[in-house]
């Protein structure tokens, strides 16, 4: 183990300590999606006078399941549409997870409302399944195309599916959810057409069209109108790229009216560079410095092409960034005391944190070897700027490494429990980095990470 050390007394002169409001956001969200949810119930309730047999509970259970798929749907484009309230209060990470388990339900929903209703069909119509399914295809309003929607959702269910993702490239796999949003429009009509909550009933219509206008605008706002708005309004360009370590540069970017992108150290945004082979895709990555109004930076590791062609970025080319995004920034924080804990390239968001948060903080950087130490002059030198303490670990020479537990944590950092911790590394250190924490007593709440990886 290698650890070196500057010793810290903070003075907390001119940056004191307010301890945030919790966000309620998150618990509102739900609360609108569930009630959202017990309104799409009550349309079917009333709507349904009585259930009597077998085929009416089929046709029933078909129907509700159907409304709630559709609703689904509409959440689950809300949820990806990048709104600044939503991204900032709930955190990037948690939506795409939020995101992830709607998904799984909404597949399954519709799955669902396709094999009862056709059952429910079958049996009052006396007819078989296969019979009733081809009618139900070829002979309903709209039905032929709401087939091809159901078909695209199971599909795109499969993709995203964890053994099918592990597979694929991120774009490939990002590019085939954009399916979604043709099955959505596919399937929209046969809603409108065939469901009996809505035939007739004005109101519960204009209820639905106005969930997916309003989805759609949210979509349209937030995802499309302001990338192209940012982009022109700020003009950002490479103004340098500079090695750090071994795979690892840093990109300096100018431009125009920076003060207003709002970037707060510990966020992140989606990144294009509008050049050869990187304009079609947008990647995200923190930036590792605070914004500065004519020149932010971010420091990137080559992990895969997107991420090892920017080494070879040349300076002027153009570049689009929509964000910021993200909640791993000081409103997390609960505590007087910070410890940042970082693994490898997890390195860039507490960077940014570290030299802006105020009060008695601590860095624990991880690397493999002492080479693959990225930004340490100047982690060094904010250190001892804010007399604050930096323990550098690397795994190289293995013999002499240090595991991550509660024991080797808490020899670094007296008062370990009292400490508010950002954490931010590769999936296997920070799941050992949690385990950690919690075992030096450090509750859940004060634990908190960002994710490289949705
Ligand atoms: C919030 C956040 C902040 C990040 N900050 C940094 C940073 O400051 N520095 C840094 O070096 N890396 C950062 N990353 C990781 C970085 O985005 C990926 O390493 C990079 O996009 C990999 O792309 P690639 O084409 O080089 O490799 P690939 O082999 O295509 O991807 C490797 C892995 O990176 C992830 N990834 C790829 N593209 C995306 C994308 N568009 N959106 C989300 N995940 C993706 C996937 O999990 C994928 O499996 C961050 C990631 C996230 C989610």
């Amino acid at each position: 183990m290698t650890t070196t050390s500057t010793t810290m007394t903070y003075t907390s002169r001119g940056m004191r300590h307010r301890r945030p409001r919790r966000s309620r956001v998150p618990l509102l969200v739900s609360l609108a999606i569930w009630a959202g949810a017990a309104g799409v119930l009550g349309l079917w309730w009333s709507d349904t006078t009585s259930v009597v047999g077998p085929a009416a509970w089929l046709t029933g259970a078909g129907r509700i399941t159907g409304l709630l798929a559709g609703y689904a749907c509409a959440v689950l484009l809300a949820l990806m549409a990048r709104m600044p309230l939503l991204d900032h209060n709930i955190g990037t990470d948690r939506l795409a997870r939020w995101h992830a388990w709607g998904g799984r339900c909404t597949v399954s929903l519709a799955l669902a409302h396709t094999l009862l209703i056709i059952w429910g069909y079958s049996l009052s119509s006396r007819t078989n399944v296969v019979d009733q399914t081809s009618t139900l295809v070829l002979h309903y309003p709209d039905l032929l195309k709401g087939t091809a929607g159901f078909l695209l959702f199971v599909a795109t269910g499969i993709v995203s599916a964890r053994a099918a993702r592990r597979r694929m490239s991120y774009e490939t796999w990002h590019y085939l959810h954009f399916a979604t949003y043709l099955a959505v429009f596919l399937s929209f009509g046969h809603q409108l057409s065939n469901g009996a909550d809505f035939v007739g009933d004005r109101l519960a219509q204009a209820a639905w069209y106005t969930l997916f206008l309003g989805v759609t605008a949210l979509l349209a706002r937030y995802r499309f109108a302001a990338p192209v708005r940012r982009g022109l309004r700020h003009r950002l360009r490479v103004a340098a790229v500079r090695p750090e370590a071994p795979g690892v540069v840093s990109i300096h970017l100018t431009g125009r009216h920076l003060d207003d992108l709002g970037g707060e150290p510990g966020q992140f945004l989606r990144w294009r560079f509008l050049t050869h082979g990187l304009w079609w895709t947008a990647n995200p990555y923190s930036l590792s410095a605070p914004a500065h109004p004519g020149h932010l930076r971010i420091t990137v590791k080559a992990a895969g092409g997107h991420s090892a062609a920017l080494a070879r970025l040349r300076p002027g080319t153009r570049v689009w960034a929509e964000g910021p995004y993200g909640s791993f920034t000081a409103n997390r924080r609960t505590a007087p005391k910070v410890l940042f804990l970082a693994g490898g390239i997890g390195i860039t968001p507490l960077r940014a944190l570290f030299e802006t948060l105020p009060g008695h903080v601590t860095l624990v950087y991880r690397a493999r070897r002492t080479v693959d130490l990225a930004l340490r002059g100047e982690l060094d030198a904010i250190a001892a700027r804010r007399r604050a303490t930096v323990h550098y670990v690397v795994d190289e020479p293995a013999e002499r490494s240090a595991p991550l537990t509660a024991r080797s944590l808490s020899a670094l950092v007296p008062d370990l429990a009292a400490h508010d911790v950002y954490l931010c590394g590769p999936p296997g250190m920070t799941g050992a980095a949690i385990g950690a924490l919690r075992e030096a007593g450090v509750p859940a709440r004060r634990i908190h990470h960002e994710s490289f990886a949705f």
